[in-house]
């Protein structure tokens, strides 16, 4: 059975996790941003990494390998500020500790930017892909005159060999995840977690969870999104869908405009929006993430098309919108108002983009 023919409901989704250990209302409060690095000891661990907020009871600490941890100060046995201490890690380190986490059953395999733990035997087929993916989003944006930055620790991707260890794993880490969920991006680990679909019917399915995740993955860490603002959903997973196109993460070899187009969120797009002449969906979208706890589909559905959408027609106020959100400040809420005002201040109002998208794709039909 083709992806396009199972109903809406079936539909298997890449969401991704992106939630914080706590909510921005919740920290805006507190006092953040040091500079240095601390060494912290704590009653059961030794801790190195930079401060990016604290309160009287807890500090959040932003480690070498890119994991944002708590460290509640009673547990706390000593610590020693480093200003001149840079994050000192080798890949060697880092493979050691997944090794540890993960133990004998998996197969960590490095990559030039990757460390790929999967399960043992699979030959180089998940970190191929996953370093080719990652290869993919760079040239997407690099292409387009978007500055990509350096990033400054290896990636981690987790593909489990089943379902119900890639379940008890974010059940371990208070990651709650609903049925549809196949593969996320966690901004608090930083990692991209998936399971092996190869013998499902959904196996041609680990392709696109592999695309979307890691686009997720590498917008958070290159610069295109920030990793502790306030990124609106639609952004996050407008991005996330618009590269599960065959036509975006490999342009060379599917170089048409209709080989950009996310076909099965396009068919969603156009029953549940198009068809029926909603308006006010733009505005929906932009004020907030509610449509996205809602009406799922329809969300991811409408993410992608007006991502695509801008993205095919105006990308120079699609790339001043996402600096101007690269610049939002961490931990800090970003209010309906100032949503709107963004989105206005870069592409025009909210019903005249609407109206646009509407005329834009007639040509597809
Ligand atoms: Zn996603």
């Amino acid at each position: 059975m083709s992806n396009r023919c199972l109903p809406l409901s079936a539909r298997s989704m890449a969401i991704c996790i992106l939630l914080m250990v706590f909510s921005a209302k919740e920290v805006s409060a507190q006092r953040s941003v040091s500079k240095g690095t601390f060494a912290i000891q704590t009653v059961s661990r030794s801790i190195t990494g930079t401060p990016l907020v604290w309160d009287d009871h807890k500090v959040f600490l932003l480690t070498a390998y890119g994991k944002f941890e708590q460290i509640e100060f009673k547990d706390v046995k000593g610590f020693t500020k480093r200003s001149d201490l840079k994050f000192v890690f080798s890949k060697s380190s880092f493979e050691k500790k997944l090794k540890a986490e993960f133990g004998d059953r998996y197969q960590i395999s490095i990559t030039q930017d990757y460390l790929v733990v999967h399960p043992l035997g699979q030959g180089n087929d998940w970190p191929n892909k996953i370093q080719e993916t990652y290869n993919s989003f760079r040239a997407y944006f690099e292409s387009r005159q978007i500055p990509i930055a350096k990033k400054t620790y290896p990636f981690v991707a987790i593909v489990f060999g089943s379902r119900s260890e890639f379940d008890q794993y974010a059940k371990k880490n208070n990651e709650d995840l609903a049925r549809q969920v196949v593969g996320y991006y966690s901004i608090n680990s930083n990692r991209v977690m998936m399971y092996d679909r190869s013998a499902s019917r959904e196996a041609s399915r680990n392709f696109e969870t592999i695309v979307h995740e890691i686009a997720h993955q590498s917008a958070f860490n290159c610069g295109i999104h920030s990793r502790f603002g306030d990124t609106p959903r639609w952004v996050a997973e407008g991005l996330g869908t618009m590269f599960e196109a065959k036509g975006v993460w490999n342009s060379l070899r599917y170089p048409q405009q209709s080989d950009r187009i996310n076909k099965e969120l396009y068919q969603h797009f156009k029953k549940n929006i198009l068809n029926k002449r909603r308006s006010g969906w733009v505005g929906d979208l932009v004020i907030g993430n509610r449509m996205f706890d809602k009406k799922t589909e329809e969300a991811y559905s409408s993410a992608w098309a007006l991502t695509f959408f801008l993205m095919e027609t105006n990308p120079h106020a699609y790339v001043s919108y996402m600096k101007r959100l690269n610049k939002l400040k961490p931990f800090q809420p970003y209010s309906p108002e100032r949503r709107l005002q963004d989105f206005n201040t870069a592409f025009g109002s909210t019903s005249f983009v609407e109206g646009t998208i509407v005329n834009f794709f007639r040509r597809f039909d």
